[in-house]
């Protein structure tokens, strides 16, 4: 109790207004909104430790389009091949 009492006092003394004290969602330690950032999966972590950049596989590729179009296309008709005779 008395700890809690003594962080909430340092938290007072150390107020900054706009840069409230955030939770880090990884590690859990308490810092500065201004050291905090978001990741690309929403969590809310340290900037300059547990920020995990995005790998490249997880974007997907994005294909350009065609440059001839087909227009009206069909899929293709099935030939079927027959035979005369018997084997
Ligand atoms: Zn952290």
């Amino acid at each position: 109790m008395i700890g809690l009492f003594r962080q909430l006092i340092r938290d007072i003394e150390m107020y900054i207004p706009g840069d409230p004290w955030k939770a880090c969602d990884i590690c859990g330690f308490k810092r500065r909104s201004s050291e905090m950032a978001k990741s690309w999966d929403g969590y809310i972590v340290c900037a300059d430790t547990c920020l995990d950049p995005k790998h490249p596989s997880l974007i997907p590729h994005r294909l350009p389009p065609d440059r001839i179009m087909v227009r009206e296309s069909r899929p293709e008709k099935e030939t079927f091949i027959e035979v005369d005779y018997v084997v």
